[in-house]
């Protein structure tokens, strides 16, 4: 066992030595001086990020959105599977303090329990905690995946994000112009059995309590999909941005045709870019250019309370580079053991995907509203 072990630690270091020449070669001399050099002209852009969940409050964070100019929507969530998000405490708060901490670069997203809807006054008390959020600064509100995939009726229905005892909610979202961030079903790969090349194959592995594939009594992604389609065109005057490409990773036509029909629809790239990559790069080039409105770039990056702090902020930046290098360059971006060309788009289409989309369709991001 000791040989073998010393024989894996040989191993090891030759690999990382391998690792760090490639890494140095690849980056060009500046990589050691400022590794947050090739984010300059994203910093230029005052990106936004318009979906992350930072719950941590440390001063890290703050320094690291003013070095990079960024701002981000901070999301709350309801979701009675995990004990941090059953219910809005701590979650709110600890929103609230990063929000504080950053002097606004960090905004706040609500949310509401959608799991009394069938109690009495639950719209008016839903209402009640909406409007006190809004006051708050919340610029908008997340509904979440839940719906459609989790929540049933006491009579044993699935309930569907067009159901409605949610309408008055969304009546009063609208009326105070704010925004609905819908992550509303999941990747197709949900429903499909397990394939380790698949983008999402360890989040299943990891949650298998959210695995469609695993629950055939889940309605269909196409049904709930519909039902999202059918609450965006009731309320056409309601702003809903789609989170993690309005769950139509596989294929930008399907985006497109939602765009087409239904005007007050945006979609933001949550943990999702991989899926431009998987894609025809004419075709999703050509899609984001055509559609240069209606996308928001969006991380999904995490971070709780308890994480350590030096491991997020290499994330965070790692993150943002590989986007940035996808996004604003025809370099070559690794994922899952393959590399993909950046897409180069147009300067005014980065703009608008980095920074004005979030400023129309999340009005008061950049604190002005
Ligand atoms: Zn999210």
């Amino acid at each position: 066992m000791k040989t073998q072990n010393s024989k894996w630690t040989v191993l090891s270091l030759v690999t990382a030595a391998v690792l760090a020449v490639s890494i140095a070669l690849a980056s060009g001399p500046l990589f050691e001086a400022q590794p947050a050099g090739d984010l300059a002209s994203f910093a230029a852009l005052q990106p936004i990020d318009a979906h992350v969940h930072l719950y941590k409050d440390d001063p890290a964070f703050d320094s690291l959105m003013r070095h990079l100019n960024l701002r981000i929507l901070d999301i709350c969530l309801i979701d009675d599977r995990d004990p941090y998000f059953k219910r809005m405490e701590p979650q709110r708060s600890d929103v609230l303090k990063v929000v504080h901490r950053t002097a606004g670069r960090a905004v706040f997203c609500t949310t509401f329990s959608p799991y009394r809807f069938e109690e009495p006054g639950f719209a008016q008390s839903t209402i009640h905690q909406l409007d006190t959020d809004f006051a708050t600064g919340a610029i908008a509100v997340k509904i979440y995946k839940v719906m459609g995939m989790e929540m049933k009726s006491k009579a044993g229905k699935y309930v569907m994000p067009d159901d409605p005892a949610f309408e008055p909610i969304y009546k009063e979202i609208a009326d105070h112009d704010r925004t609905v961030v819908a992550h509303i079903a999941e990747p197709d790969s949900c429903w499909q059995p397990p394939n380790p090349a698949s983008p999402d194959y360890d989040y299943y592995k990891q949650n298998p309590q959210e695995y469609a594939y695993a629950h055939p009594e889940w309605p269909s992604k196409a049904a709930i999909l519909a039902a999202r389609d059918h609450m965006v065109a009731e309320n056409p005057k309601l702003r809903v941005v789609g989170a993690h490409l309005g769950s139509m990773e596989a294929d930008v036509t399907q985006i497109a045709q939602r765009f087409d029909r239904y005007p007050n629809f945006a979609v933001d790239t949550a943990a999702r870019v991989p899926y431009f990559m998987l894609q025809q790069r004419d075709k999703v080039r050509a899609f984001l250019i055509k559609y240069q409105d209606r996308i928001l770039y969006a991380t999904d990056l995490v971070t709780m309370p308890k994480d350590d702090t030096q491991k997020a902020l290499a994330e965070w930046n790692k993150t943002y580079e590989r986007d940035w290098k996808f996004f604003a360059t025809d370099q070559k971006v690794e994922y899952m053991g393959h590399s993909y060309q950046g897409l180069a788009l147009p300067q005014p289409v980065l703009r608008k995907i980095f920074h004005d989309n979030a400023v129309h369709w999340l009005p008061g991001i950049t604190g002005k509203s």
